[in-house]
């Protein structure tokens, strides 16, 4: 199990985790309100490289951040209409040079492709305390399987 302390290890844990992201993978984030989720997408723009600042993008749905490895930056918790996730084109998305990380993903996951990096955030007792849940599906995904839990290393610990 991941386990972070504070914000800025959670936005580490993001970093890290772009040692294993290539161009075209999904990260679905799901799990508590002010979790972390937009907290770790930050941290995923740093390891990507964008100097930009990434801001909760859910007033506008979808947002893409500029670098060799893209960022598409989506918040899908007011979707309610299935024509509403029609209009995000998710399938140009994901066909792009980019990463593309979805909050609240998992109200969508009929919608999104089985080859996936699912990540649940989960608030805890203590304030700055997060419990993180990875879990990776798909072939390719398969094949990093080592590698993912090497960059987690720093963050895992039993049970
Ligand atoms: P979400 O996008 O899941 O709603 P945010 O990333 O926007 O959550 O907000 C998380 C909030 O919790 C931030 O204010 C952040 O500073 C705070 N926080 C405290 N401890 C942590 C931690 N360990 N990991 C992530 N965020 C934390
Ligand atoms: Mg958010």
């Amino acid at each position: 199990m991941v386990r972070t302390r504070s914000d800025v290890e959670t936005r580490a844990v993001g970093q890290a985790l772009t040692q294993v992201l290539v161009a075209r993978d999904l990260v679905v984030l799901s799990g508590d309100l002010g979790a972390g989720k937009t907290t770790l997408t930050k941290g995923i723009a740093m390891g990507l490289g964008i100097a930009e600042e990434v801001t909760s993008p859910t007033f506008t749905l979808a947002r893409r951040y500029e670098a060799a490895v893209a960022l598409h930056h989506l918040d899908v918790y007011r979707l309610d209409e299935h024509a509403d996730v029609v209009d995000l084109g998710l399938p140009e998305l994901m066909d792009d040079d980019a990463v593309t990380v979805i909050e609240w993903g998992d109200l969508i996951a009929s919608e999104l492709g089985a080859d996936r990096l699912e990540i649940r955030l989960l608030l805890c007792d203590d304030d700055d305390e997060r419990r993180i849940e990875v879990l990776a599906s798909g072939r390719s995904w398969h094949a990093r399987a080592a590698r993912l839990a090497g960059v987690l290393a720093p963050w895992t610990s039993e049970g």
